[in-house]
């Protein structure tokens, strides 16, 4: 014994280590040297069990005090904690198997056979314009949905016959069986795999679900989705998921949102973001652009010496919010002075001439434009 290993050091943790970041580490180490993922490694299996030991001392705040007072003398034979050495036999090795196989294998569900039991949520989606997420749709999908069968009620069984009790473990759904393991013979609970932990088993099936229980069709389902939803959201129904266990509720539907992109409008949260071309003369001069929304065509008045690039904020013209349509964010719009193209020689002799008219005053403007640009 002189040469153990201290518990905190064999599990990577400090002293003051919460519950959770010693459950944590035990979890971790155990799994990666679980006699399982290393098989015939002597090491592995050495290390497991100090592993384990480790854990079941800290793991107890008992335990943990009296080691933390006097260290591995605590559990010696004659020890303040009264013990023979280290002893397996009070470990649940049930929960600790199944704490690892559930993790490992993403199959624990030690549920109550016969509890009402919610049923399972479904995940679908639909795809809406950029318009119908800012003002609301309504929309239909078709969906399979189970449903209890009405031929045997959901038994399964044929009609005028019922489910016979599991003679493999007696109607209690679990089987207890005892198997050798490194720490000698260990009790292990499992799910019945006979009648998967329902304690019934149906001899004569019914011959509408084929013993299921269930029976799948087409239904139609209307989706109200809400002036407001953004890309990635979901609506959530009620009850239309799938039926419950042994009375309990249906499941939820859930309809992810996918929103199409918009050629003009981009969104971010409440707002919407495009761009608005404008003539260099309306730029200059000042006058009314036309200017698109998700309302329709709207007009806008620039000011004159209108520059490129200059952002306008069209207030409550961007998407409603979720929780109150009638509060909406804002449209800005950023406008990109044209510079013309194509001139023919006359419009080219005009802004000569223009150009002619502006000299003198030209180089003033000029230096007053650098030196705002290089500020
Ligand atoms: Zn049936
Ligand atoms: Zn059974």
């Amino acid at each position: 014994m002189a040469d153990k290993r201290d518990y905190y050091e064999v599990l990577g943790v400090s002293r003051t280590a919460t519950d959770d970041e010693i459950k944590k580490a035990y979890r971790a180490l155990a799994k990666k040297y679980h006699p399982d993922m290393n098989p015939g490694d002597k090491t592995a299996e050495a290390k497991f069990k100090e592993v384990l030991e480790a854990y079941n001392v800290l793991s107890d705040p008992e335990k943990r005090r009296q080691y933390d007072q006097f260290g591995h003398a605590a559990f010696e034979a004659g020890g303040p904690g009264g013990g023979g050495g280290f002893d397996f036999s009070g470990m649940d090795m049930g929960d600790i198997f199944g704490d690892l196989f559930g993790d490992l294998f993403g199959t624990r569900s030690r549920r109550q056979s016969n509890a009402p039991m919610q049923g399972a949520h479904i995940r679908t989606s639909v795809r809406i314009s950029f318009e119908e997420a800012v003002f609301g749709t309504e929309k239909e999908l078709e969906l399979t949905l189970k449903d209890e069968c009405r031929t045997c009620g959901g038994t399964g069984a044929r009609p005028g016959t019922s489910p016979v009790t599991c003679s493999k473990c007696g109607g209690k759904g679990q089987v207890v069986y005892t198997q050798q393991s490194l720490f000698g013979m260990v009790r292990n609970v499992q799910t019945c795999p006979e009648c998967r932990g329902t304690g019934k088993v149906i001899r004569d099936k019914c011959p509408d679900c084929y013993g299921t229980g269930y029976v799948n069709s087409r239904k139609k389902i209307q989706v109200s989705i809400p002036a407001g939803i953004d890309n990635g959201q979901s609506v959530r129904i009620r009850g239309k998921g799938e039926p419950g266990i042994n009375g309990g509720p249906r499941g939820d539907l859930l309809v992810e949102v996918e929103v199409a992109r918009h050629p003009i409008f981009q969104r971010q949260d409440y707002d919407i973001y495009s761009t608005a071309p404008i003539s260099f003369v309306t730029a200059a001069l000042g006058g009314d652009v036309k200017i698109n929304t998700v309302d329709g065509e709207i007009t806008y008045t620039v000011k004159p010496g209108t520059q490129t690039d200059t952002r306008i904020r069209l207030s409550g013209k961007g998407v409603p919010s979720l929780r109150n349509k009638n509060i909406r964010g804002d449209h800005y719009v950023t406008l990109v002075v044209q510079v013309p193209t194509n001139l023919n020689s006359e419009q080219k002799e005009l802004l000569r001439k223009f150009d002619e008219s502006m000299k003198g005053k030209s180089s003033e403007e000029t230096e007053k434009t650098k030196k705002r640009f290089w500020k």
